[in-house]
């Protein structure tokens, strides 16, 4: 079957059936990648981003930022919508879709394929694809997912007036998004399964003198139970064995990332997590796919690391184009 291209992002070919497309895809739209999108756009590469929701990532669900240098306190949101109407000044276009294959060709072009039946060919594909919360796996969860058990406390934790929630995890996720949800709750109760947090020093003591704040140590959740709506959820003591009802309304699961980087399986290599590999210039195994962000395999997953290896990624990108073109400038 004859491959026809999308015809409305730019580049330079000049075929009939195969032009106007990109020199660089950037596939997801966090922080790595948007980075990426203003270092590539400013330097003049025609820029396209594939983005399955909202540009932000996981940003954008959080409630705030106030470790990105220069800027005290911000928002995720404020801040997602800062960086991509900085990559949209420089030129960046945006795709709100989902892609769902990478594959070499033709020739030395990769061809990009989204869920909705659209295909671009580029030079380059940078790989932001983040990463999504993990689900616990209790009884109940499913069933009052939207009706109490959520992973998101800027979207969600405005329900909760006056009422008693749960967060579970012991990272620094469960403990920033434990603390703003006392805006709105009257107890928030936060449920680890360990006698010490994982978070950063700086948000555990900062969670410790909230009085709002009760924190339940080596125990885990095993049921979400309720009506319409959550109504308690069922805890364990791992070192007693004892079992405990607590009653809250909202459940918040905060224990950990998974990477959205399932449809590459087979095209790039990864670590057993499914966390992309790449080498210190961002290149993965793949000659031309470069990966940056919360997607990759490394130990510090934050916004200025994500920024850090987009603007490394965008950098790999351009010198590969040029090399290609053979206008590399060494
Ligand atoms: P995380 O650091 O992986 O922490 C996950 C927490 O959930 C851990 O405490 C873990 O317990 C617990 N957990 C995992 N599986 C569990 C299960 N099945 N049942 C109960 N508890 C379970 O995840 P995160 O907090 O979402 O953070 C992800 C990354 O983003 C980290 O690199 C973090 O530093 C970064 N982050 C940074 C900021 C910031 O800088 N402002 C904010 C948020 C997140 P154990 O400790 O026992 O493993």
């Amino acid at each position: 079957m004859p491959i026809t291209f999308n015809m409305d992002a730019g580049n330079q070919d000049t075929s009939d059936t195969v032009k106007l497309n990109p020199d660089v895809v950037i596939i997801g739209g966090g922080p790595a990648g948007l980075t990426a999108a203003i270092y590539n756009s400013r330097s003049g590469l025609n820029v396209l981003m594939i983005e399955k929701l909202a540009a932000g990532g996981q940003i954008f669900i959080t409630s705030e930022v106030e470790n990105y240098p220069g800027i005290d306190l911000i928002s995720g949101p404020e801040l997602s919508i800062a960086m991509e109407n900085q990559a949209k000044k420089f030129g960046t276009r945006i795709e709100y879709d989902e892609v769902d294959k990478v594959e070499d060709g033709p020739g030395e072009f990769k061809t990009v394929h989204t869920v909705s039946g659209k295909q671009y060919k580029t030079y380059v594909v940078v790989i932001s694809t983040g990463a999504k919360y993990k689900n616990i796996g209790v009884p109940g969860e499913e069933l009052f997912r939207g009706k109490g058990v959520s992973n998101c406390a800027t979207c969600d934790g405005a329900f909760y007036k006056n009422l008693e929630v749960a967060v579970i995890g012991g990272g620094e996720t469960a403990v920033e998004e434990g603390e703003y949800l006392t805006r709105f709750a009257s107890k928030v109760h936060i449920v680890h399964r360990r006698e010490r947090l994982r978070a950063s020093v700086s948000a555990q003591e900062k969670a410790m003198k909230n009085p709002k704040i009760n924190f339940i140590f080596d125990s885990v959740l095993e049921e979400i139970a309720g009506v319409s709506g959550v109504d308690r959820i069922r805890i364990s003591n791992l070192k007693t064995g004892v079992k405990s009802d607590l009653p809250v309304k909202g459940v918040f699961v905060f224990i950990g990332l998974v990477p959205n980087t399932s449809f590459l399986k087979g095209y790039v290599d990864m670590d057993e997590q499914g966390y992309v590999k790449t080498d210190a210039s961002m290149n993965t195994s793949r000659a031309g796919v470069f990966a940056c962000g919360d997607c990759i395999a490394k130990d510090l997953r934050q916004v200025v690391t994500a920024a850090g290896d987009g603007a490394v990624a965008s950098y790999s990108a351009q010198h590969y184009i040029d090399r290609i073109k053979g206008q590399e400038y060494i």
